[in-house]
């Protein structure tokens, strides 16, 4: 067992954490001054600008295949990259990805919606989610039925990440009442231009989603995306393609959390000595350690599984819940650590606050997690003693 990492997987992660601390990091005050005025912390424009300069130094498309243009540096590094990334609140990603069912869709389509999302010209969304369907997406009552050599789409779907500012959307329909889930339900790939209004959902966090309205929209038979019917498999291959990099960008923001309750812990002074020397603090300091280290190697352990090619759900959920429950109560901690200062707006935390709340509602709530972890206890597809038997 090696816990160590190689010279090539140190010298990217070093290139990230370099990048980050020298590109992302001097943003900081200007999008809190921003977000504080209402406004987005990153305009389009200034991510791409970053994007592309990260992509002159070679860096674009972590996890794309190489025959796409990527790096296709597979998942344990893509966890250390999204960690460097998540030291930072600043909304950044790198360039050059695609959600992972586009890879599925034919030659005609992978030219017109996946190629142009690798390169940033396009920008999708992936919309499963109705008002009356979350956690239990197989109740999902946006229809398609086909009229002609077209397939019209009726229903509403909401809390769409850019969905108000995508060009195109995945979209997840029943086309068959009577199957359902299963294999009565189709993906597709629908243009803007085809006719479905959005509207931003404000919400306590940085990410706006978006409600998503089809009203007889058109879409052409060649815009299935798979097979017609097959839908669902697709929707649970998008959501389960990496439950580990939300929890790593968590470990990030932690690691940083935990860096500033330390500084501030030595500096603040209070009844005549600094706030470390009280065992209080100390304690709270200790069990964040403790909490991030584990983190850390839940995360990696999924990340690895899904580099070996081995089943990896149940690693995955785990890293995903413990992660949200665990990030959650770090940032409390660290808050509490700064006093009244961590409430305020000139500080960082009350926004990792807000924003690392969602890591325990999307893609799979803390309650899903769970019923995901028993469940494969109950009927024998994991074991307590995990992947070492
Ligand atoms: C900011 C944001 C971005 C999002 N982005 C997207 C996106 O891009 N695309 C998309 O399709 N969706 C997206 N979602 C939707 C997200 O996946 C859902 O909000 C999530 O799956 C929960 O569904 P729900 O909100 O309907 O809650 P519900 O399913 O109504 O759940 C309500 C509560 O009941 C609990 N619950 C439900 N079922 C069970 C059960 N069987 N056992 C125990 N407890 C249960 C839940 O855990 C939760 O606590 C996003 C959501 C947010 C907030």
């Amino acid at each position: 067992m090696d816990f160590t990492l190689d010279d090539e997987q140190k010298e990217i992660r070093d290139w990230v954490r370099t990048f980050v601390r020298k590109e992302v990091v001097p943003l900081e005050p200007e999008v809190l001054r921003r977000e504080r005025a209402g406004q987005p912390g990153l305009g389009r424009d200034e991510l791409k600008a970053l994007q592309d300069k990260a992509k002159a130094a070679g860096f674009f498309g972590v996890l794309t295949p190489r025959e796409y243009g990527g790096m296709g540096l597979g998942a344990v590094m893509t966890a250390l990259v999204e960690q460097e990334l998540g030291r930072s609140f600043v909304p950044f990603r790198f360039g050059g990805y695609a959600d992972n069912i586009l890879f599925h869709g034919n030659e005609e389509q992978k030219r017109r919606y996946l190629l142009p999302t690798i390169s940033g010209e396009r920008v999708s969304c992936f919309a499963i989610t109705e008002p009356g369907a979350g956690s239990d997406a197989k109740a999902i009552r946006t229809s398609a039925r086909k009229e002609g050599g077209e397939w019209v789409v009726n229903g509403e779907k909401t809390f769409i990440t850019q969905g108000h500012e995508a060009d195109f959307v995945m979209v997840f329909a029943v086309t068959d009442k009577e199957k359902g889930a299963a294999g009565g339900v189709t993906c597709f790939l629908v243009d803007r231009e085809m006719g479905w209004k959005s509207e931003p959902i404000p919400t306590m966090g940085q990410w706006g989603p978006a409600a998503l309205v089809f009203d007889d929209v058109r879409v052409p038979e060649a815009n299935v995306l798979g097979e017609v019917g097959q839908g669902f498999r697709l929707a649970m291959q998008w959501i389960g393609q990496g439950r580990y990099l939300l929890p790593a960008r968590a470990l990030g923001a932690c690691e940083r959390l935990v860096e500033m309750a330390v500084e501030q812990a030595k500096n603040r002074v209070a009844f005549g000595q600094p706030i470390a020397e009280y065992q209080a603090i100390q304690w709270m300091l200790a069990d964040s350690a403790v909490e991030v280290e584990a983190l850390r190697w839940l995360v990696l352990h999924a990340a690895w599984l899904v580099d070996q090619g081995a089943d990896s759900r149940q690693a995955q959920s785990i890293a995903k819940l413990y992660g949200g429950i665990k990030a959650n109560e770090i940032v409390d901690r660290v808050l509490q650590i700064h006093g009244g200062m961590g409430y305020t707006r000139e500080l960082p935390i009350e926004r990792w606050y807000r924003e690392l709340r969602l890591l325990r509602i999307y893609e799979g709530t803390d309650e899903i997690q769970r019923r995901t972890i028993a469940r494969n206890l109950l009927r024998g597809h994991a074991k307590v003693t995990g992947t070492l038997g």
